[in-house]
């Protein structure tokens, strides 16, 4: 054989041990399903630096072709569950959602699952998640604050860093988890702070559980409420949830608002209270007659941080309130809208709002 051909079978089998070693690190990548939503992470605007823009404009296909890399992280699906502003999330939407994810959960050929959603009322979303889905594997919203064709738009990023932690077996076990502006949140403690800052989210009583940095990742806590696997709610067979109503407590509050939820059927009202979750007397005096007529009342608070405690400055026990400690009114509602599922003692909804 001469050397030419001797140097061209050499450069062959070189090329070819090359791509069979291409195609072993890749089928080693991780599965990845992204679940699109909507949300200004798929939103769009006219030009790039104006503030109006409209969510959930933007496909998955086109979210992902805007991230560069992002396939060297893992093997990449979509699906299209909603396209949504999350203002418009609801209630059955989430209940379609989280059964996918406990569907696609079951798969040998998933090992971690990605929600596009909006930021408006990702914890929301985030924490029915967290309660709701029965699995180990990594669950991670992620959203962003500047529509996709903004000058530095964040979600790129975000979505990259999402799918980094999804693809992170150290990721596993933790309960659903927000990723965003490089910081992984747990569902349980993660809150909206900020109407239009990049740096949004923040969870001001626990901090966060890790960090993402550009696919790569630091995890500091693992959130230790009760979540997923360990979470006694099971939606499998429910189709819609008790009406709960959130009613926001100020200075000489009116009870006429308490009255009404109570007499338009809500099964539970969360208060927004002040301070340590209180409102005025004559909102007192409603809140318990509503809890004679049925209905739940569990006592949350306005304020950004801190907790509601029992039996602080209102006799709950004498009243009959549920105290919604470290829960913020909206997750409250979430928490208690899936507890009304079934009927229970006060005691074991108190209970409740202290292991979730
Ligand atoms: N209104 C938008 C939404 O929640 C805001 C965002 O995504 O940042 O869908």
């Amino acid at each position: 054989m001469n050397s030419f051909k001797h140097r061209r079978i050499v450069l062959m089998i070189a090329a070819l041990v090359a791509s069979l070693q291409l195609a072993t690190a890749q089928g080693k990548k991780p599965n990845v399903t992204i679940l699109a939503t909507g949300g200004t992470i798929a939103g769009a605007g006219a030009t790039g630096t104006q503030a109006a823009y409209t969510s959930g404009a933007v496909t998955i296909d086109a979210m992902l072709a805007a991230v560069p890399g992002i396939k060297d992280l893992a093997n990449i699906k979509g699906e299209q569950v909603s396209n949504v502003g999350s203002q418009d999330m609801s209630f059955d939407i989430l209940l379609k959602l989280a059964k996918r994810i406990n569907e696609l959960a079951k798969s040998n050929d998933v090992d971690g699952i990605v929600i596009t959603h909006g930021t408006d009322t990702m914890e929301e979303s985030a924490f029915f998640l967290n309660l709701t889905v029965k699995t180990d594997k990594p669950v991670v919203m992620v959203g962003s604050m500047r529509p996709s064709t903004a000058v530095s738009a964040d979600g790129p990023l975000n979505l990259y860093n999402a799918v980094g932690v999804a693809a992170d077996p150290k990721a596993k076990g933790r309960g659903v988890l927000v990723v965003m502006n490089d910081w992984i949140h747990g569902a349980h403690s993660l809150t909206k702070t900020s109407t239009t800052a990049v740096q949004t989210f923040m969870s001001p009583l626990r901090g966060l559980v890790g960090v993402a940095t550009f696919g790569k990742n630091d995890f500091y806590s693992s959130p230790e409420w009760k979540h997923t696997t360990q979470s006694e709610f099971d939606i499998s067979q429910v189709t819609a949830l008790p009406r709960v109503d959130i009613i926001y407590a100020d200075l000489d509050m009116s009870p006429a608002l308490i009255d009404a939820s109570a007499g338009g059927g809500a099964k539970g009202i969360v208060i927004a209270g002040v301070g340590n979750g209180n409102m005025n007397k004559v909102s007192v005096d409603a809140a318990a007659n509503a809890v004679k007529k049925g209905v739940v009342v569990v006592r949350s608070s306005r304020v950004a941080t801190g907790t509601v405690g029992r039996n602080v400055e209102l006799d709950d026990d004498k009243l009959g309130f549920i105290a919604s400690d470290e829960l913020n009114p909206q997750k409250a509602r979430v928490l208690l809208s899936l507890a009304l599922l079934k009927n229970r003692e006060p005691k074991e909804l108190q209970d409740m709002f202290y292991k979730y």
